[in-house]
C-alpha cells in the first residue's frame, strides 16, 4: 500500500496514519519528522535545513527529494509506505513518480472550522510528544501526560488565527498538486469531518479495497 497524503494541517493524518501503521506494518514517512530530528541531532542535513523549518519556509527540492529517495530505497518500504508532507511542489510530485509508483494520493479534507476546533484544542506532551484534545481526547489527568507524567502545552502556532491562515496557505499552494493527483487518476478524496478517526480510514479502507490496492 504505497500512499500520499495530502490534507491542511490538523486534519488528522497524523492519527490516520497511525491506525494504518498498526493495521498494515507500513512506515509513516513524514519529511517534517525527519528534517525535525535532524536538526534536533545536529547532523550535516539538519544543520542544512534548520533556517528553512524555522521560518516556515520549503527546502528546496533537490535536498527533499534526495531525502525521499533514500529513505523509500530502505527495506521497510517494500511492501508499502505512507508519505507525509511530500509532494508539496509539482516538481516534488514528478520525481516521486521517478522514484516509486505510488497507489493513491489520499486528500483528507474537511471544512476550516472543523479543523481550527481540533487545532485549538490539542494539547502535547513536550516531554515525550503525546498528543491529546481538551473535547476528543481528553488526558486521564487535566492537564497532565497519560504517558510520562509532565505538564502538557500548548504549541504556539496552535492558536485559531494562526490555524486559519495555515489552512488557506495550504490550499493556496497545494492545490496544483491536488489537482496534478486528480488529473492522473490517483486522487482518492475522503472527508474527515467525522469525529471518530477508525471511521474516517474505514473509508478510505473502501475506496482502496474498490480500486483493488488492498483485498
Ligand atoms: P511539516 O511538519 O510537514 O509542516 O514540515 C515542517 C517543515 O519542514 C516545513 O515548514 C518545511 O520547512 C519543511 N518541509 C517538510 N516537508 C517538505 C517538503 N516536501 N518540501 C519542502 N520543505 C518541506
Amino acid at each position: 500500500m504505497k500512499l500520499v497524503f495530502l490534507g491542511p494541517p490538523g486534519v488528522g493524518k497524523g492519527t490516520y496514519a497511525k491506525i494504518l501503521v498498526r493495521k498494515y506494518g507500513i512506515p509513516h514517512i513524514s519529511t517534517g519528522d525527519i528534517f525535525r530530528e535532524e536538526i534536533a541531532r545536529g547532523t550535516p542535513l539538519g544543520r542544512k535545513v534548520k533556517e528553512y523549518v524555522e521560518r516556515g519556509l520549503l527546502v528546496p527540492d533537490e535536498i527533499v527529494i534526495e531525502i525521499v529517495r533514500q529513505r523509500l530505497s530502505r527495506e521497510d518500504c517494500r511492501r508499502g509506505f505512507i508519505l507525509d508532507g511530500f509532494p508539496r511542489t509539482i516538481e516534488q510530485a514528478r520525481a516521486l513518480e521517478n522514484i516509486v509508483s505510488i497507489d493513491a494520493a489520499v486528500h483528507f479534507y474537511a471544512p476550516m472550522e472543523v479543523v481550527i476546533d481540533r487545532i485549538s484544542g490539542r494539547l502535547v506532551c513536550p516531554r515525550c510528544g503525546a498528543i491529546y484534545h481538551v473535547k476528543y481526547r481528553p488526558p486521564k489527568v487535566p492537564g497532565i501526560c497519560d504517558v510520562c507524567g509532565a505538564k502538557l502545552v500548548r504549541r504556539p502556532d496552535d492558536r485559531p488565527e494562526v490555524a486559519r491562515r495555515r489552512y488557506e496557505i495550504y490550499y493556496k499552494t497545494m492545490k496544483p498538486v491536488i489537482e496534478y493527483y486528480r488529473s492522473k487518476g490517483l486522487l482518492i478524496e475522503v472527508d474527515a469531518s467525522r469525529e471518530s478517526a477508525e471511521e474516517v480510514v474505514e473509508e478510505l479502507e473502501r475506496e482502496l479495497r474498490r480500486r483493488g490496492v488492498i483485498s
